[in-house]
C-alpha cells in the first residue's frame, strides 16, 4: 500500500483548506485496510464533509481511494469504501437498478456517505442499505441495517469503526427513467448550488422544522464573509471558499452565522461539515 508523508489535506478536501498531515497510508483491499486500521487517526472518504484546520497535523489519515469493487448480485450491489456515489448510481442506472439516483451528484463515497447517512431529495442511505462491512474492535463484520443507528445525517459510525464496504438493495427499473431521473436531479444541483466554488455542501444540519438556508438569509448573511470564506450568494446553507480561504477564516464565519441566526431566531445551527483540528 502506498505512504505519503506530509501531505497536504487541502488538495483532498472539496473546501481546499487543511494543513500536512504527518502520514496518508492508501490501502489497496479489505485486508490491507484491517492491516493499517490500527494506525488511523481519521477515515478519509473524498474529503466532501470535511473542515480542516491549517498547519501540521500529527495524525495518520487512511485513504479509502483505492477500495473500488462493485459486485451485482441480482437486485444487490456491494460497493467497496472508496466508490463514489455517483459512480455507483450510474454503474447501477447501467444494469437497470433503481433506488440510488437521488445520491447521484453527492460527491462523496460510499463509505463517507455511510458514516453520514447521507441524503437528498427524499433518499438517504438508510432507504437503500442491506447491511455494512466494517472494521471495529480489531474485526471485520456485516452489520444489518437495523443496527447501523442511521437517523438524520447519523450513524453509529460516528461513534468509531471504519466502513470497507456497503451492500444495497435495489429494484429493476426501466434504464432509460433512471437516467432521467439522474439528469433531472443533476440539473437542479448545477442550477441551485455553488458548484464553481469549493464548498462542503451544506454546512449546517437542517434544523427541526426550519431549513438552514433559510434561517440565513433571513438573517441577511447572503453574502457575508471573513477573509475568503463567503455564505453563497447563489445558496445560503453552502460556506464557499472563494479562494485562499484559510480554517481561521471559514470557522471564524461559521461562527458568525450560527451567532446571528441565533440572535434573530433563537435557533442553534448545528455544523453538518466534521471539523478536524
Ligand atoms: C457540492 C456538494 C454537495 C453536497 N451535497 C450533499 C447532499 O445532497 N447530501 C448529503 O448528505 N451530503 C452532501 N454533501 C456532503 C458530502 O458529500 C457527504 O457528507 C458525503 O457523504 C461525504 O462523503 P466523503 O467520502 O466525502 O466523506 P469525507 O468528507 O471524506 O469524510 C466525512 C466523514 O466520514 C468519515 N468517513 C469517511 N469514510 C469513512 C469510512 N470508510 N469509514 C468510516 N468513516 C468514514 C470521515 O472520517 C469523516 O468524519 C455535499 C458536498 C458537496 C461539496
Amino acid at each position: 500500500m502506498q505512504i505519503l508523508r506530509n501531505e497536504p489535506m487541502k488538495n483532498r478536501t472539496t473546501l481546499r483548506i487543511g494543513g500536512r498531515v504527518r502520514e496518508l497510508i492508501i490501502p489497496e483491499s479489505e485486508e490491507e485496510l484491517m492491516e493499517c486500521a490500527g494506525r488511523a487517526d481519521l477515515i478519509l472518504g473524498r474529503g466532501s464533509n470535511l473542515l480542516v484546520t491549517d498547519g501540521e497535523l500529527d495524525i495518520c489519515v487512511v485513504s479509502t481511494e483505492m477500495l473500488r469493487d462493485i459486485v451485482f448480485d441480482g437486485d444487490k450491489v456491494t460497493a467497496g469504501a472508496g466508490v463514489t456515489l455517483t459512480e455507483l448510481a450510474v454503474r447501477c442506472a447501467e444494469m437497470g437498478l433503481g433506488g440510488l439516483e437521488f445520491a447521484y451528484g453527492i460527491p462523496g463515497s460510499v463509505g463517507g456517505a455511510v458514516f453520514m447517512n447521507a441524503g437528498a431529495y427524499g433518499g438517504e442511505m438508510k432507504d437503500v442499505i442491506t447491511s455494512v462491512r466494517a472494521i471495529t474492535g480489531g474485526k471485520i463484520v456485516d452489520i444489518p441495517n437495523e443496527e447501523c443507528g442511521f437517523s438524520y445525517r447519523a450513524s453509529r459510525f460516528q461513534q468509531g469503526g471504519i466502513v470497507a464496504s456497503a451492500t444495497f438493495k435495489l429494484r429493476r427499473r426501466d434504464k432509460g427513467e433512471i437516467r432521467a431521473k439522474m439528469r433531472e436531479l443533476g440539473d437542479k444541483r448545477r442550477e441551485k448550488q455553488p458548484l464553481e466554488f469549493p464548498s462542503a455542501g451544506s454546512t449546517f444540519k437542517r434544523p427541526e422544522g426550519y431549513f438552514a438556508a433559510a434561517l440565513i438569509e433571513e438573517a441577511g448573511l447572503k453574502g457575508a464573509a471573513v477573509g475568503s470564506a463567503q455564505v453563497s450568494e447563489k445558496h445560503a446553507g453552502f460556506l464557499i471558499n472563494r479562494g485562499g480561504a484559510t480554517f481561521d477564516d471559514f470557522t471564524a464565519l461559521m461562527e458568525k452565522v450560527q451567532r446571528e441566526v441565533y440572535s434573530r431566531s433563537g435557533v442553534e445551527l448545528e455544523p453538518e461539515v466534521r471539523i478536524i483540528k
